[in-house]
């Protein structure tokens, strides 16, 4: 397992991390702190202009982990699919113009007045065959992320490892997955999915899960606050031969969000080194 103890260099900062940061200062902030490696989400790459962006982030030499986040696949009928696909197309372009690693998927669950999960999971699989050939094009990796069970009727209908990897199984080349220590703790199957996803894993979110917890969206936990084992989770994610950043995705309305961002960067640095 790779030693962390005294290293910056395999930290990345999601933007949600240092909300309500812009693009400018999520690059700015992240070079003063020594840390060399971002993943925004497209909010802020869009309001900074692509162009603009990407010229930030190559002045700075900043890696990009990921561009969070296309997905949300699943409509009431087929105009609203169409559209969802178009904006993934245009999700696409702009993590190939940032040079992101991968575009992190959000699948999306169960459309407005739905109660058919099965037919949400189709329409995500549909969604993601129907994508591919223009994300392969692109060159840009897409990284399905399994959502905790929590968000099956809002945020995504991808609720596993084991899911995830079926679908990459399905997709081939340019399919990949995301592994967020927040969303996976809790399954029994960890290990052997993460074994399963081998060198498909694109990316690794670490934060934690807060053990009384307020609210299902806007309070995850720095990591070492809460219930998480990170330090075993990171030994099955590079045994199974990942050698990627890990990056800090906090979502904290009632904490980290009312915080100095770069007070927020000096503790994700800290705990990185410490418990990560
Ligand atoms: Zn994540």
């Amino acid at each position: 397992m790779r030693d962390l103890s005294n290293d910056r260099s395999l930290i990345s900062i999601n933007s949600m991390t240092v909300k309500p940061w812009s693009l400018a200062e999520l690059v700015e902030g992240c070079a003063r702190a020594g840390i060399s490696a971002i993943s925004p989400w497209r909010d802020i790459v869009q309001a900074c202009g692509v162009e603009r962006a990407a010229r930030l982030i190559r002045a700075h030499d900043m890696t990009v982990t990921g561009l969070c986040r296309g997905g949300m696949f699943p409509a009431a009928d087929a105009a609203g699919r169409l559209a969802a696909l178009d904006d993934n197309r245009r999700a696409v372009d702009e993590a190939a113009a940032i040079g992101a690693q991968c575009l992190i998927l959000v699948v999306g669950g169960l459309p407005k007045g739905s109660r058919d999960l099965a037919d949400a999971r189709r329409q995500v699989r549909d969604g993601l065959l129907a994508l591919l050939p223009h994300a392969r094009q692109a060159r840009v990796p897409l990284a399905i992320e399994p959502l905790h069970p929590m968000y099956a009727a809002d945020r995504a209908c991808v609720n596993t490892l084991a899911q995830a990897n079926d679908l990459c199984d399905e997709l081939g080349a340019g399919a990949g997955v995301a592994v967020d220590t927040y969303h996976v703790w809790w399954d029994p199957d960890l290990a052997r999915q993460i074994a399963r996803a081998g060198r498909n894993i694109l990316a690794y979110h670490v934060n934690d899960w807060l053990l009384s917890t307020t609210d299902l969206l806007l309070d995850r936990g720095m990591m070492g606050d809460g219930v998480i084992d990170l330090r075993a989770v990171r030994a099955l994610v590079e045994a199974a031969g990942y050698r990627g950043h890990c990056e800090v995705e906090i979502l904290s309305a009632n904490n980290w969000w009312k915080r100095d961002p770069g007070e927020v960067l000096r503790v994700c640095i800290e705990r990185h080194q410490r418990v990560v």
